[in-house]
């Protein structure tokens, strides 16, 4: 028997109007790409999302119409997130540091009709423009005194909404219309387009504003320091809208002084980013003795969090709590939020809780299976591929060649994970960078997380080396810290009573810095480039 209740579209519109009719004096803050802050409310921003809404349908975009933008945390690509997808069109975020390439690439793959752009892309753009197949129409998201010349006419973004006007009657159509689409950021291969749907976001926006999700609150000021340019910010600027949340973007600064500046003077109490961000924003409180204020919360995912990041964080009185999810998965799969009575337990006893990527946010369904594809326990110590299925979980690639999904329907992360019978997953790596030796398998992310735990180390990666008898072996690859000069052998020494001795890194070299992707992770590609055919000591 079917229920009787009726059957209205789950729409990224009804977001913003809830956000509209609730929380109009919510400010939205943007340390902006001209420099000044930009400071307005909740009903400011439905007005120019309308007029936006109005200009892009008065220049004939229609349903289906791929609206690309490369642009930084700002409230201009906020307002394109809404007005774009609001009329039944797909917002396309470029990642800026995918490099001209792949760029180029992924807006002729997704056929973009229009690219939006900030000045400081202008000459990305001019780059790539020569091999741009479908654009018909460039836009800066500036102001006419600030528009940049990239060889060719250049809509500017103030006067293109200023002919809108600053209503509009939002269309109804399917919740399954594609409302945003992504590429990922070809850590572990070239990169591939996903589409998200209207209904898709609007479950996961939900499920975001659950108390054990990113668990923000209207009053609360939230400061995304993961891009909108990259699988939607995390969602969060939606679920910010959804549970009357301050928003304050970073714009274009997102080193440590302009970050710790801006969440002290708009009072921020949560941030969300990768590791990499969280440790120049902790070297940089260190550095200068500065304390955070207001923060409370941090969201750290996109690679793993170590032991050294808590604790840094915790002497400041901020939480940083670990998610874990995928450009595939729109992209929240885990939040890592503990309960009070786990919190205020002695560090050592819930560190190791901590560690793990969290429990399964709602309508995730997560497993793992061997290589045979055979499905294992969730007994927190055998690990396997990790797949996962969900309402907000990729169906197909776009313009996929093969099937995306396993035969019974589940999608392979191409993570390598464990699962407690609590629920609690925890990556020990990427299929392709864990360690396989001797028949066992190493987990590069311990390794690191123990060299991390060495006051003279201020960030570590290791890889697999081939090895002749063992078929690859660990090799630590270390970024001093600017204070410290530790030894190879001091480090190795240190590891020892932290690790399985099968775990112990045959090596320690060190580097300047190490290679970031165009997220912000360290690209171990590029560094068993640099390492190869490295020479392990007998
Ligand atoms: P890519 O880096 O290929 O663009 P994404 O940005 O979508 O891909 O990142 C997804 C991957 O990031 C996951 O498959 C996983 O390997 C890694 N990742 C995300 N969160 C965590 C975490 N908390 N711990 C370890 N790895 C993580």
């Amino acid at each position: 028997m079917r229920g009787l209740m009726m059957d209205r579209p789950l729409l990224t519109t009804e977001i913003l109007k809830h956000a509209v009719r609730n929380f109009r004096h919510t400010e939205i803050v943007t340390r902006t790409v001209e420099g000044p802050i930009h400071r307005y409310t909740v009903a400011d921003s439905y007005k120019r999302i309308c007029q936006l809404a109005n200009a892009l349908t008065a220049m004939g975009v229609k349903r289906g119409d791929r609206v690309g933008v490369i642009g930084w945390n700002t409230y201009r690509q906020f307002e394109m997130y809404y007005a774009v997808g609001g009329i039944g069109a797909v917002l396309h975020t470029v990642n800026p540091r995918l490099g001209p390439d792949n760029a180029a690439f992924v807006i002729n793959h997704a056929e973009d009709d229009y690219l939006f752009f900030d000045t400081t892309f202008a000459p990305l753009v001019a780059a790539i423009r020569p091999q741009m197949k479908t654009v018909k129409a460039y836009f800066a998201l500036t102001d006419r005194a600030h528009a940049p010349d990239i060889g060719v006419d250049v809509h500017v973004y103030e006067n293109f909404i200023a002919e809108g006007a600053e209503s509009f009657e939002w269309p109804e159509f399917d919740e399954n219309t594609a409302v945003a689409m992504c590429y990922t950021s070809g850590t572990t291969g070239g990169p591939k387009g996903v589409l998200y749907s209207h209904r898709a976001i609007v479950i996961q926006t939900f499920a975001c504003g659950l108390p054990i999700a990113i668990g923000c609150k209207e009053g609360d000021a939230l400061l995304p320091i993961v891009p909108m340019f990259h699988v939607n910010a995390w969602n969060t600027p939606y679920t910010c809208m959804m549970v009357g949340v301050k928003q304050v973007f970073p714009g274009p600064k997102l080193d440590g002084e302009s970050l710790f500046e801006l969440l002290d003077s708009e009072k921020v109490d949560y941030s969300a980013g990768v590791p990499t961000v969280w440790l120049n924003l902790l070297q940089y409180v260190e550095r200068t003795g500065k304390e955070f204020r207001y923060l409370k919360k941090g969201l750290c995912g996109g690679a793993a969090l170590s032991e050294a990041l808590i604790k840094g964080y915790e002497r400041y009185g901020v939480e940083l709590q670990q998610g874990w999810g995928m450009t595939e998965m729109s992209p929240l799969g885990t939040v890592n939020s503990l309960p009070k009575s786990i919190l205020d337990k002695p560090q050592n006893e819930r560190l190791p809780l901590q560690l793990k990527a969290g429990r399964a946010m709602p309508f995730v369904d997560m497993r793992i299976v061997d290589d045979a594809g055979e499905v294992l326990p969730h007994d927190g110590v055998t690990d396997g591929r990790l797949q996962v299925r969900g309402p907000w979980i990729i169906g197909s690639y776009y313009k996929a060649e093969k099937p995306t999904l396993t035969i019974d329907g589940w999608f392979d992360t191409g993570d390598v994970a464990t699962i407690d019978p609590d629920g609690f997953m925890q990556i020990t790596d990427r299929a392709k960078d864990v360690i396989k030796t001797g028949g066992e398998w190493v987990s590069s992310i311990d390794i690191e997380n123990a060299a991390l735990m060495h006051p003279g180390v201020a960030n570590a990666a290791v890889i697999g080396v081939s090895h002749p008898k063992w078929q690859e072996r660990p090799l630590l690859i270390v970024v001093k810290r600017d204070d410290a000069d530790p030894s190879a052998e001091e480090i190795k020494e240190f590891l020892k009573p932290r690790l399985d001795k099968i775990a112990w890194p045959d090596a320690v070299e060190f580097v300047d810095e190490l290679p970031l992707g165009a997220t912000g992770k360290v690209l171990k590609t590029e560094l068993r480039k640099k390492f190869k055919g490295y020479a392990l000591p007998a």
